[in-house]
């Protein structure tokens, strides 16, 4: 099936979809958008030609990365994205030789970096994009440590306005009509990736399993993994051998902090309330031990400043007393010098007068 007649599906399917509004990080009961678009990505087919990573860079306008699209050569070290790169294609050695498998967001039915954002700048969008707002991101990043695909990134670079980014599903560009398809489906020359409902697409990987027996390990990747992805992978290749964690267990990551906020029901509804308080508490804390540290600080000046002063009289008045100490010394010692001085004087007076008397 090729993937215009995807888009023929996507259409009717469209069309007959119940439009819920986007939803919000921490509702308990959001099932993702089942019926809604996603991309299979098929690792028997792709050819690690990086065509994918240039379409999405021109796509989303982002800078000229270090290495040309041309140069397959860095396909020999394994790469993640980055703030300037929403996906990268990964070579895998196998016994078969190499194989090749795109990365970037999955676009999670139910999102985990939605629901440890407590000011909700991730929302799933009805389009099947984890939209980011970074109008109302601060910049806590609790999204990157939450998504299990370690895909958000941070511009690092920037002091001022700082954002997180990741792959966008292309949602802006096709919600602008600017694209029919995301950037990378588009231009794979070999269909590695078909876009359209999210159930089809379980529904060809069914049949593609059939059709070639020994070709795949049957199993979806995102089926099911992490309550489900918009972005779900086939392969001929186990999963963890191609970078792929199998460890994530099928529960979405609100179901999983459920139990715990389950213990506390109003919780729920007051999640990003809660955390929102959190993170005014902390900001207060912040300024008042700016503020505490201000005052120490003030405070440690003028006590230095008064002992200074004290120490400080203290010199002087020894410094005085040790002049006056000098000047009295000095003094004592003219006066025992004058005294000696007259005392020679006398004894000479003394001595010349018998001479005084003979001669009378
Ligand atoms: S464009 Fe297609 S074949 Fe080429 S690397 Fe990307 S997914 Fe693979
Ligand atoms: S892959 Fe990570 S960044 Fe993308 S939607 Fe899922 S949790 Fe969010
Ligand atoms: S869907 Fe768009 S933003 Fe995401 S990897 Fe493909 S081209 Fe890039």
């Amino acid at each position: 099936m090729k993937r215009r007649s995807f888009l023929g599906l996507m259409g009717a399917a469209g069309a007959g979809l119940a439009v819920p509004a986007p939803a919000r990080a921490g509702v308990k009961d959001f099932r993702g958008f089942l019926e809604t678009p996603g991309v299979l990505f098929d690792g028997t087919r792709c050819i690690g030609c990086r065509k994918c990573e240039l379409a999405c860079n021109q796509v989303n306008n982002l800078p000229e990365p270090e290495v040309p699209f041309d140069n397959l050569e860095i396909l020999d070290s394994r790469r993640r994205t980055d703030a300037s790169t929403f996906t990268v294609v990964n070579k895998f050695e196998t016994p078969n030789g190499p194989v090749y498998r795109k990365n970037q967001c999955n676009h999670c039915l139910e999102p985990a970096c939605a629901s440890s954002c407590f000011v909700a700048a991730f929302r799933k969008n009805t389009d099947s994009a984890v939209d980011y707002d970074d109008s109302v991101c601060v910049g806590c990043r609790y999204c990157m440590i939450a998504c299990p695909f370690e895909i958000p990134t941070y511009e690092y670079h920037k002091v001022l306005t700082p954002r997180v980014m990741k792959c966008t599903l292309c949602g802006p560009q096709m919600r602008a009509g600017e694209l029919r398809l995301p950037g990378c489906v588009d231009i794979c020359p070999v269909e590695a990736m078909i876009y359209g409902p999210r159930n089809e697409l379980i529904n060809l990987a069914n049949r593609r399993f059939k059709q070639f027996p020994g070709r795949y390990v049957e199993q979806i990747y995102g089926e099911h993994e992490m309550g489900g992805t918009s972005w779900m992978y086939i392969s001929g290749t186990p999963f963890r051998q191609v970078g792929l964690r199998e460890d994530l267990g099928t529960k979405s990551a609100p179901e999983l902090t459920a139990g715990a906020l389950a213990a506390v029901p109003v919780v729920v509804a007051v999640w990003p309330v809660l955390l929102g308080g959190i993170y005014a508490i902390n900001k207060r804390k912040e300024k008042i031990a700016a503020q505490e540290q201000k005052q120490a600080v003030a405070a440690a000046v003028a006590k230095s400043k008064e002992e200074a002063e004290e120490k400080l009289a203290t010199s002087l008045s020894k410094a005085e007393e040790a002049a006056n100490r000098r000047v009295d010394n000095e003094v004592k010692k003219a006066v025992k010098e004058a005294l000696a001085k007259k005392e020679e004087e006398l004894k000479a007076a003394d001595a010349s007068k018998p001479d005084e008397e003979e001669g009378k």
